[in-house]
């Protein structure tokens, strides 16, 4: 594509702002970021904002951005994932070329650090169960009580420790807390939980280790050890953030880095938690993490949305500490804009209708040969055969059509795109009364291009010819969720009774025009007049392409909503 993706403005947010400060103080001569996800699902469009982040400004400021995986529950984690999750970050249009890490290989430097604050008095050993330790911890107006187990020795502490390294222990018998103050208002410090016995092996370290450290103990430390300078998360990590800089404080770490929140992404109609994406998949409420109407990456690439469409979203939502619930529109709007100046533009006709046009002779063709984009000439041109019948869409012709209706009508007129005007002349029905088809006539002198083309008809509609289109399937979707924030009005949070149970429909009978019989697994086109469908890369069969529409040409849902608000 040549200069269609205008570079845009550079970001400016409270993030690059600090970073820039940073930058100018000479605090840091290099700025080290990370995205961290656990390889515990697929990654979600949510994640893409924190991906375009990371990745974003380390690219921006000439820095680097570690793609690492944090991998402390072996119970929940797959190397499944791990791939995915490569692939999508890739599909995003991001390296991370040397950078590629994971919390596990920093399991041994962990300990390490544990064996400090143990040493150092500032972690103890714990014996109370996982239910005692909660009724000791007190709550938000109460302060929690010590563990009789908080003063051991040093000593004691340190043989415990190494004895659950070496699996003395089963799982529960005992955890390292460290020791901070079971008073202090901020929960996070009422001396959490650093490591936990599991008897799991890991996807990685295979049986090597019994004890995993947990999320807040290594996520610092990781930072540390790749020498990140500004560690970028959500804010549900705010209230963590003291324990961060703590953990930071107490060991010999080799740098500080900075935990800075921003928001997360929410989007109404649909859910992104995994745990809830998870849900989705194993209860087959939707076909798999790609399922084209997941908001997943791998389901938005596979309905067809461009990375670009995808980074476009990011940059417009951009990044702040306010809560947000972002319409879907803003997302489909993107992939609007990016597919216009890419997609090739295609007849298909979703709802035939057959049309024979009587006075065109019976074993003549033409060929049209429009452009494949309007604006981009170096796109080529295509041939669009033309013949005496013809199926148009069954949405373009109205038996009693309303005053304004320009389309096809008994005794109106209307040109069919690329070629002629027809007017209709006769409409046939089947046994049931049902419109089967029509009857009109061509006139010559308006074929496209022509000197008398200028005659005045308003509508222009899409066809194909019987005798060369191709049938295809196409699966027209809708949202997963028929409520803006799903779950938000009960009472256990059940998000799935809000699920829209219309959110595909699948329509078999369709017909494009001939060539795109060739057309490739997720190559997107312009169906002219219907939306940007996309060939399903998993559920196409040799004899027949199955489309995804991506999204429809304008925002039908804002229409809709706008229309609901009015009559309530
Ligand atoms: P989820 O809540 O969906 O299960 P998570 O936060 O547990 O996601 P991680 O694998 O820990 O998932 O996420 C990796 C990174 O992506 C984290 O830094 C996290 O803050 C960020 N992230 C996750 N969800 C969002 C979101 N909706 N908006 C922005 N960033 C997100
Ligand atoms: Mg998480």
């Amino acid at each position: 594509m040549t200069d269609k993706t205008s570079s845009p403005a550079p970001a400016t947010d409270f993030i690059r702002n600090i970073i820039r400060e940073d930058l100018a103080s000479g605090k840091h001569l290099r700025i080290v970021t990370r995205f961290p996800p656990e390889p515990n699902g697929h990654l979600h469009i949510g994640h893409a904002k924190s991906i375009q982040l990371n990745f974003g400004i380390a690219n921006e400021f000439d820095g680097n951005c570690f793609m690492r995986f944090d991998d402390t529950n072996p119970l929940k984690e797959d190397e499944e994932y791990v791939e995915g999750i490569l692939q999508d970050v890739h599909w995003m249009g991001y390296e991370w070329g040397e950078y590629l890490s994971y919390a596990s290989d920093y399991f041994e430097e962990l300990y390490e650090f544990a064996e400090e604050l143990i040493k150092k008095g500032k972690a103890y050993v714990e014996s109370l169960n996982a239910e005692e330790i909660r009724e000791l911890r007190g709550t938000l107006t109460e302060p929690g009580k010590n563990s009789p187990f908080r003063d051991r020795s040093v000593e004691e502490n340190l043989k415990l420790f190494r004895e659950m390294r070496a699996g003395k222990f089963t799982d529960g018998a005992h955890v390292l807390r460290a020791k901070i103050d079971m008073a202090a208002a901020n929960i996070n410090l009422r001396d959490p939980v650093l490591y936990r016995i599991r008897k799991v092996p890991h996807q990685r370290t295979a049986d090597q280790w019994c004890i995993y450290p947990l999320y807040d103990f290594t996520h610092g430390l990781s930072d540390a050890l790749e020498g990140v300078t500004h560690s970028l998360c959500t804010l549900e990590f705010e209230d963590h953030r003291p324990l961060y800089d703590w953990i930071l404080a107490e060991v010999s770490a080799p740098c500080l880095p900075r935990q800075i929140e921003f928001s997360r992404l929410n989007l109404r109609y649909t859910v992104l938690s995994k745990r809830r994406l998870i849900q989705l998949v194993e209860e087959g409420h939707v076909n798999g993490w790609d399922d084209p109407r997941m908001l997943t990456l791998s389901g938005i690439r596979r309905r067809g949305y461009p990375a670009s469409a995808v980074r476009l979203f990011c940059e417009r939502i951009g990044i702040s500490k306010s809560e947000n619930n972002i319409d879907m529109s803003v997302l489909e709007d993107c992939a609007r804009e990016e597919l216009d100046k890419i997609a090739p533009r295609a007849m298909a006709v979703l709802r035939p209708l057959k049309v024979v046009i009587t006075n065109y002779p019976e074993d003549k063709t033409e060929e049209f040969e429009p452009a494949r984009h309007p604006k981009n000439p170096e796109m080529g041109s295509r041939k669009v055969p033309f013949s005496r019948e013809i199926y148009i869409d069954h949405d373009d012709f109205r038996e009693d059509p309303p005053p304004n209706y320009f389309r096809l009508a008994p005794g109106k007129e209307v040109r069919l795109r690329f070629a002629y005007v027809i007017r209709c002349d006769e409409v046939i029905y089947d046994t049931e009364g049902k419109v089967n088809e029509l009857r009109c006539t061509y006139d010559q002198a308006t074929r496209s291009g022509a000197k008398a083309e200028g005659r005045k008809v308003k509508g222009i509609i899409h066809w194909v010819s019987t005798k060369h289109c191709v049938p295809v399937e196409v699966r027209l979707y809708d949202r997963l969720f028929a409520k803006p924030l799903p779950g938000s009005d009960d009472s256990e949070g059940n998000f799935l009774k809000d699920l829209n149970l219309n959110s595909v429909e699948t329509i078999n009978s369709c017909q494009v025009e001939p060539g795109l019989e060739e057309a490739q697994p997720a190559e997107v086109f312009q169906f002219e007049r219907v939306g940007y469908f996309c060939v399903d890369s998993k559920e196409s069969r040799p004899d027949t392409l199955v489309f995804n529409r991506t999204v429809t040409l304008r925002d039908t849902w804002a229409k809709l909503e706008q229309e609901q608000t009015r009559q309530s």
